[in-house]
């Protein structure tokens, strides 16, 4: 998982993050690009979440070999913090869809 918070906003990696917290306690985040401020539990981290290429092949090959349903590997996903969803990860559900 990336470590760095690029923005939400325009993908700059000239990210500042602020000293005070959100009152819920998540890390915020000012880009010095544009502006654009958030916090780590923002809207467009997880929907920017890059999912390599070989997790999708383990995903197909979990899926065709082990005969998982798609609700099988969300699970299994979920537990190692990866979210998997048409909005995580559009194209994913049509490379599995078989
Ligand atoms: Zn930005």
């Amino acid at each position: 998982m990336a470590s760095e918070m690029d923005c939400v906003a325009c993908g700059s990696a000239a990210v500042t993050e602020r000293p005070e917290q959100t009152a819920r306690g998540y890390r915020r985040f000012r880009c010095r690009d544009c502006g654009k401020q958030y916090n780590e539990r923002s809207g467009g981290l997880l929907n920017h979440m890059q999912y390599p290429s070989d997790v999708i092949a383990l995903v197909v090959l979990w899926r065709l070999r082990y005969r998982l349903t798609l609700r099988d590997l969300a699970e299994m996903f979920l537990q190692r913090g990866l979210v998997f969803s048409h909005e995580a990860v559009p194209g994913l559900f049509n490379a599995v869809e078989c």
